[in-house]
């Protein structure tokens, strides 16, 4: 099929032949530019997620690059709305329609980072090592904060010292499980911007 942009279309029907004649011959422009979107992301991966920031929770596709052979580097190069998501229909507010810039902005924070009490300095850590402070100050904390019952006898199992914030990217059975597992160890200050 020989392919048109839709300026040269209106063009040649607009000086020789008509439009009809040469839809029947298959100059379609509309096929056209669809044949070139398809071929733009036809190599890519889509990866179903929400979005990050707000508590709306809007599904997106996430089209990426590399299928991780040796030497593919992994990027993305395209974001939309879900059109099966029940959430946004298919639809993003500029911020969410803005992803894509959030997820390759040079500034974006890609590892846990720690700063001593008293320095001004951040260095960065490994995963493992981020994971297990934070288990170690939160089972210190707990131990040595943890109200069994109050001075008048009242069973109350609480711990007040220390809270929860958790993120509105969470899937409904990420939320109930953090949700579980937070007033468990029993954590009253747990909050959520999507109210987990
Ligand atoms: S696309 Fe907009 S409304 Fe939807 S979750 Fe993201 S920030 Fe919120």
């Amino acid at each position: 099929m020989v392919q048109l942009s839709r300026r040269q279309f209106m063009k040649v029907t607009g000086s020789t032949l008509a439009g009809s004649s040469l839809v029947l011959m298959g100059f379609s422009p509309a096929t056209a530019l669809a044949e070139v979107r398809q071929y733009k992301l036809a190599a890519t991966t889509v990866t179903r997620q929400t979005c990050t920031y707000c508590s709306v929770g809007c599904g997106i596709l996430i089209y990426s690059l590399g299928d991780g052979a040796k030497n593919a580097k992994r990027s993305v190069v395209h974001v939309e709305g879900d059109p099966d998501h029940p959430v946004n229909r298919g639809t993003l507010c500029p911020k969410g329609a803005s992803l894509l810039d959030f997820i390759n902005s040079p500034n974006r924070l890609l590892h846990p980072e720690y700063r001593a009490p008293g320095s001004s300095e951040w260095q960065r850590i490994s995963w493992d090592d981020a994971l297990d402070r934070i288990a170690r100050l939160l089972k210190a904390d707990r131990d040595a904060n943890f109200v069994e019952k109050t001075a008048e006898g009242l069973s109350v199992n609480r711990w007040l010292t220390t809270g929860m914030l958790a993120a509105s990217a969470a899937s409904s059975e990420a939320g109930y499980i953090t949700h579980k597992i937070a007033r468990s160890w029993g954590l009253l200050a747990f909050d959520n911007q999507a109210r987990v």
